[in-house]
């Protein structure tokens, strides 16, 4: 590969309709995923921009190791300025789009301008020959498995997609990106859910992308031999090490009972941190039907060692949804009061389907029961509530467009949210640095900006464990690596040199993703963010949860601590995430 020799940009201008290809600058050669994105967005999409508007872009960048042969290493960056947020956010996925635009050169995506009707759909055909801007007009309104079912009947065996359901259509602020997974039927099941980016793709007026690599080989690094000795000894140890136990048997949603032990498990619209019906939503539930219903686990895209995604089917043992994961059996189990998992997956499926985030709406559909308009534990209500939002319907709008609309809407208080987005799983009021991460992240309450698990902590040590978790998760955001393979600093530096052939130091990759975080402040401090923006909301002050009654209680000076940089710790490198 030798850097970004020959790799190369593809530029979208949805105005005219028109593609074209450039070389990739060598500028931003060590940038990948999350810090290009943060680089695109800051020097070329003006701030203050509408989000839905023309002016506005939206990136697609594959993290610097997709297409290669490293490990667990192909996930995507879906970037722009959030519609539920107001400012810069990242999310992204696994599945294959990445690795396959990686195989193609393409190290990003970037869209701008908007089509005069708005009415009109348009794909993105990419291919080694091109991208080509085509009607799809045909698709218009259908929900994800659907049109994937319609895609991979015309499309080659080897193509990928990445696509928007009817929330992304309608530009709903809960709106997710979908990118189809590497089982044969491709399902359109892995999400870049957070902030609303769906919206985003929505507003340019593009369904689907399709990405056919057809038999590109995996890329090359520089120094091959190294880079193939390192990939094969670090799968050696994941697999023989401790981490093989958790995910790759039970996947995340196996947390859901230690999660409950620490208070941070959300109940009914997140009044309490733990939840009596922990055992019938445990993942391990789900594992255990694999027996009589068949389904188990798998990697969501090629390369993957963890393979931490559940698959699940229904009673008759037919496909239902995949992954249900952790944050959604709580945000949609326990925080709506819904006790089986079998009613979470079901919501999984039609929020994946109608291209939603999991987190976002059920943090929605439980402030719309807090509020006394429906029972909590009501789960044919909530089904019917999500398939509001494809309908369009007022109330469905308002739960598509995310927690504090459907507060505004009911006019309830007990909104958690910070920057505009709902808090995940994780509960600030235990996870002091948790919290610090939700208030100073350019992306809001966003857990995989940098979550620390760690209860009980210092008062004295939560910015700096805020910062260093925020440097690491960004580095691996950039990198393409899964979060869920735990790599450290170092070793991605280490993959980084052998990639290029030259040392990259792991200070250099600190600095990297410090410079990216930089970026992302300065993106939203020019959009118009200040220090109200980082404070944490008034339900996570009031209402204690625990024997406790435990409260976010962190002085805003002790959580700006964490704008300022520590002198790097060993730690910083050598840390796993959270
Ligand atoms: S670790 Fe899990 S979420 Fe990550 S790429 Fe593998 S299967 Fe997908």
């Amino acid at each position: 590969m030798g850097g970004p020799t020959g790799d190369r940009m593809i530029r979208v201008d949805m105005t005219n309709q028109t593609a074209s290809i450039e070389p990739y600058p060598e500028d931003w050669k060590l940038l990948g995923g999350r810090s290009l994105s943060a680089r695109i967005l800051l020097s070329e999409c003006d701030p203050t921009c509408e989000p839905l508007g023309p002016d506005h872009i939206l990136v697609i960048a594959p993290g610097l190791l997709a297409g290669t042969s490293a490990p667990t290493s192909g996930r995507i960056s879906v970037g722009g300025k959030s519609p539920l947020t107001g400012g810069i956010k990242e999310a992204n996925a696994g599945g294959d789009p990445g690795q396959d635009l990686m195989k193609l050169g393409y190290r990003c995506i970037v869209v701008k301008g908007q089509p005069a009707d708005t009415n009109k759909r348009y794909a993105l055909d990419i291919t080694a020959d091109g991208v080509n801007v085509i009607s799809a007009d045909e698709h218009k309104g259908k929900w994800n498995y659907k049109l994937i079912e319609d895609l991979t009947k015309t499309y080659s065996p080897k193509a990928s997609f990445i696509s928007i359901g009817p929330a992304g259509e309608m530009k709903l602020s809960g709106a997710s990106v979908a990118c189809t997974d590497s089982d044969q039927d491709r399902r359109p099941a892995r999400h870049a859910g957070r902030g609303g980016l769906g919206a985003v793709m929505g507003s340019k007026c593009i369904k689907y992308m399709s990405i056919d690599a057809g038999k590109r080989p995996a890329r090359k690094a520089e120094k091959s031999k190294e880079f193939s000795a390192m990939s094969k000894k670090y799968t050696k140890e994941y697999q023989e090490g401790p981490a093989q136990e958790p995910f790759p048997k039970w996947g995340t949603s196996a947390l859901v009972t230690e999660a409950n032990n620490i208070y941070t498990v959300p109940y009914k619209n997140r009044v309490e941190g733990r939840s009596p019906d922990v055992d019938t939503l445990d993942g391990m539930r789900i594992v255990e039907s694999f027996e009589e219903r068949g389904g188990g686990m798998h990697n969501c895209m090629t390369g993957c060692i963890v393979k931490c995604s559940n698959i699940v089917n229904d009673k008759d043992g037919n496909y239902k949804t995949s992954a249900l994961e952790f944050e959604t059996l709580t945000l949609l189990g326990s925080n709506c009061g819904i006790a089986s998992w079998d009613d979470v997956a079901d919501l999984d499926r039609l929020c994946d389907d109608i291209g939603l985030d999991t987190i976002e709406t059920g943090a929605a559909v439980a402030i719309y029961m807090d509020s006394g308009e429906m029972d909590f534990g009501n789960a044919e209500g909530a089904k019917n509530l999500l398939r509001e939002i494809a309908e369009g319907t007022d109330l469905g709008k308002a739960i598509g467009n995310g927690a504090v609309a459907t507060g505004r809407r009911q006019k309830h208080k007990r909104v958690g949210t910070v920057k505009g987005q709902a808090l995940p799983a994780w509960d600030p009021r235990p996870l002091k640095a948790a919290g610090v991460t939700y208030c100073t992240s350019a992306m809001g309450a966003d857990h995989t900006t940098g979550l620390v698990v760690d209860p009980g902590q210092s008062i004295d040590d939560i910015a700096q464990a805020s910062q260093e978790a925020q440097i690491l998760n960004t580095a691996i955001d950039s990198s393409g690596f899964c979060q869920f393979l735990m790599p450290n600093i170092e070793e991605i530096a280490e993959f980084y040199s052998h990639v290029f052939g030259e040392q990259v130091t792991r200070e250099q990759i600190a600095d990297i993703a410090w410079q990216c975080m930089q970026e992302e402040w300065e993106f939203n401090r020019r959009a118009g963010f200040g220090p109200k923006d980082d404070e944490m909301p008034d339900t996570m002050k009031e209402d204690g949860i625990g024997p406790e009654k435990t409260v976010w209680d962190i002085p805003q000076e002790i959580v700006n601590k964490a704008y300022e940089r520590f002198d790097p710790r060993e730690e910083l490198f050598t840390q796993k995430p959270s």
